[in-house]
């Protein structure tokens, strides 16, 4: 599709399911260099299995967004693999224990804020390091419609999104004359475990999507479409933008 990613160096992390899984294989599919990272071994090692499958370079390396060290140890690794990081994806996320604010227990709004919100900071902060000293590069974040509107039950991780989304726009500011370009992805609700997971505690999310303007889950592969474009030169003057892919959820 966008065929100026070629050869160019993409790293998404949590790519071992779900939208990063889709993402990865989609950076594959543009022939790419994928750095696939996860705290799932054995899922981040199929994503490059299949990446490969496709004919392209992939590596897995274990990180865990909760972990500054993994996190810098993540960019260093993909530098001394491929030379470079022209494509940040940060993907990894999770959605933490829906209960209401008053039931809600505080080490469940530090863990969802730490990997959410903290784990894509950090990224950002060596991802660009990176880019600023290789002249440029493009980060993804992907944030969620939660990160626009909100959900009863999900104050952490509508905090973590809605938090996300700021730092996408503050540091499309501080980057944009310095070749980097900075955007968010805000999903609707995907066909991904993350929602499958969801549905146990909270059946109506079910009514809710079949009520919903597209009527159906999202698949991964039209988010990994949106970063894909996002990532690549066809998009050189979109920064700072917060792109719902969402089948018009949120303009109900
Ligand atoms: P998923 O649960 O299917 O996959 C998430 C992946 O992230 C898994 O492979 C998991 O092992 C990995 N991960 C979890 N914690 C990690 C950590 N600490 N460090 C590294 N990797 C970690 O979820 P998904 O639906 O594919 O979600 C991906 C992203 O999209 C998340 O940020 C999520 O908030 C966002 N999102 C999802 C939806 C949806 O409907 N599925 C909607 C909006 C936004």
């Amino acid at each position: 599709m966008a065929g100026d990613l070629e050869g160019k160096v993409a790293l998404v992390t949590g790519s071992g399911n779900g939208i990063g899984r889709a993402t990865a294989l989609a950076f594959g599919r543009e022939n790419a260099k994928v750095l696939v990272s996860d705290i799932d071994i054995a899922a981040g090692k199929e994503t490059v299995r299949l990446i490969e499958k496709l004919g392209s370079e992939a590596v897995f390396v274990r990180a865990d967004m909760a972990e500054e060290s993994d996190i810098k140890a993540l960019i260093e690794a993909t530098v001394k693999t491929y030379g470079s990081l022209d494509c940040a994806v940060n993907n990894a996320g999770i959605e933490g224990e829906i209960l209401p604010i008053a039931e809600n227990p505080v080490e469940n709004w530090e863990r969802v804020l730490r990997i959410n919100l903290t784990g894509v900071w950090l990224s950002m902060k060596y991802e660009i390091q990176q880019m600023l000293g290789q002249g440029g590069g493009s980060i993804v974040n992907i944030a969620s419609i939660e990160g626009l509107i909100a959900f009863p039950g999900a104050s952490a991780y509508v905090a973590s999104k809605h938090g996300v989304n700021g730092i996408t726009k503050t540091a499309a500011l501080e980057l944009m004359q310095s070749n980097i370009r900075v955007n968010s992805v805000c999903p609707g609700f995907i066909d991904t475990a993350m929602v499958d997971r969801l549905v146990t505690p909270v059946p109506e999310v079910t009514e809710v999507i079949a009520m919903s303007p597209a009527g159906r889950r999202g698949r991964p592969e039209e988010i990994a479409e949106a970063v894909i474009w996002l990532c690549s030169d066809k998009a050189s003057f979109v920064s700072g933008h917060t792109m719902t892919v969402d089948g018009a959820y949120v303009v109900q």
